[in-house]
């Protein structure tokens, strides 16, 4: 989905002057680029209505950054497509809460049961039983014990010979004497919808009439994921989706897809196999990574409120023609002070997560001052030239800014890297970049 959506973003992203055609080339590769992930067809039809009509109308046009504004709308509308943030869990009015957790078989329900537990006990201060109602995978109800035994949580079960209906009505009895708020009930998975473990499923939902059915679905799974959502929300009418293994490198159309053919709000991602690997779903954060595009948008906007225009512009150029000196650097750390915490920023930068040599841009506030100091200490030359600075400049600097000799090699090299950084994104908004991929 993300590759040719991705070529397309980077084509029109530097754009200063936007055309109705520029826009229906775009419009028409993110229309192929839906089809593609399977979002249903009207859904697609609607969508690419409403963003064509919000990008060729003034309010994009006219503005200083028209290509950035499409962008921009096409993520708002897909984010907007995926639903608001919804990270709400039901909170039933006659404790305890019940739900029941669904899926096919290694999407993640029994990790993610686990991980549920955790973030109710962590965020909500609430006291959840797990239940393990899987009697058939082998091994499964031991699965979740272990599960329980790192959280600290009790786990119901009755074995593998008593069915998964009484174990849920034994379970919620259970529940309500030992004052537990709330019960995860961990089902069987099934390798494909599957009648009869349907039928069951239907079962446990009769007998535990649950406050929400969460289906948990593999983010990798991609298009198939819609299939097994429809066929869940059909049978089961399930209230919630989870994505789950959202680390991996998919793109993660599966939400996109997934959200338009049920209806239901994906309310968590998994991030990862620990326990505490479990997130609200940012529909926003998804969009952006579909588009592949980091969280630009935010930190577009963040620059646009705190950055004078005409010095981005002058800025944009120096990054363009690598001229780009000490001086700058300072200016913008300035800037950068008003804006926020700046490993934040840097984050945000489209590629940051997968770009080695950032890592070790790791700039914590105090840290800044030193920064200062050291470049306030180079002559106007070696800020322009930092090339120049050898060895015994580097004493000198030392010396002057009251730092030592291995902060202002850490310095220059992190400028050095900041400087490919930019070559990097420059090229990137050329369009260069084919095949570039954020996480
Ligand atoms: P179930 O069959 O639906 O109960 O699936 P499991 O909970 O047993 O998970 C299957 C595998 O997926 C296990 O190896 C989990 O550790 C792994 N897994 C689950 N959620 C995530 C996730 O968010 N990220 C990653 N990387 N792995 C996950
Ligand atoms: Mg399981």
């Amino acid at each position: 989905l993300a590759n040719r959506l991705q070529n397309t973003m980077a084509k029109i992203r530097g754009k200063g002057k936007v055309s109705e055609a520029d826009v229906k080339e775009m419009m028409r590769e993110v229309r192929l680029a839906l089809l593609e992930a399977d979002v249903n067809y009207k859904v697609v039809k609607d969508f690419i209505k409403k963003v064509s009509e919000r990008a060729v109308g003034q309010e994009v046009m006219k503005s200083l950054t028209p290509g950035q504004q499409v962008i921009k709308v096409v993520k708002e509308e897909l984010t907007e497509l995926m639903g608001g943030e919804q990270s709400k869990i039901a909170v039933s009015k006659r404790p305890p809460t019940v739900i029941l957790m669904a899926g096919l078989q290694g999407a993640g329900k029994t990790t993610t049961t686990g991980k549920l537990a955790n973030y109710l006990r962590k965020k909500h201060n609430r006291n959840p039983l797990l239940v393990a109602a899987d009697i058939y995978r082998p091994a499964a109800i031991k699965q979740l014990e272990t599960l329980g035994k790192q959280l600290g949580m009790p786990v119901f079960s009755l074995g593998d010979k008593v069915s998964p209906v009484e174990i849920a009505k034994q379970a919620l009895e259970y529940a309500k004497n030992e004052h537990h708020d709330y019960v995860l009930i961990d089902t069987a998975g099934r390798l494909h919808i599957d009648e009869n473990l349907m039928d069951e499923l239907k079962q446990v939902k009769e007998a535990a009439n649950p406050d929400e059915i969460f289906l948990v679905v593999d983010a990798m799974t991609g298009q198939d994921a819609v299939n097994v959502a429809k066929s869940f929300h059909d049978e089961l009418g399930i209230t919630g989706v989870i994505l789950t293994k959202l680390d991996g490198d998919t793109r993660g159309g599966a939400a996109l897809s997934i959200r338009a053919a049920t209806g239901a709000p994906i309310k968590f991602a998994g991030m990862g196999e620990k326990l505490d690997a479990l997130e609200p779903f940012h529909p926003e954060r998804m969009a952006s990574r579909i588009l592949g595009m980091g969280d630009v948008l935010t930190l577009i906007e963040k620059a646009q409120e705190n950055v004078d225009q005409e010095k981005a512009k002058q800025l944009e150029e120096k990054m363009r023609t690598m001229s780009f000196t000490f001086d700058d650097f300072l200016e913008q750390l300035e800037q950068v002070r008003n804006m926020g915490p700046l490993d934040e920023l840097i984050s945000m930068l489209p590629g940051a997560g997968k770009m080695k040599g950032l890592k070790n841009i790791q700039v914590d506030e105090k840290q800044l001052s030193h920064v200062e100091a050291i470049i306030r200490s180079m002559t106007k030359e070696e800020k322009e030239k930092p090339e120049i600075i050898n060895a015994s400049r580097r004493k000198r600097i030392a010396k002057g800014s009251g730092t030592s000799v291995q902060e202002v090699n850490r310095l220059l090299k992190q400028f050095e890297e900041m400087k490919k950084m930019m070559k990097q994104m420059t090229s990137m908004t050329k369009g260069k970049r084919k095949g570039f991929k954020f996480p």
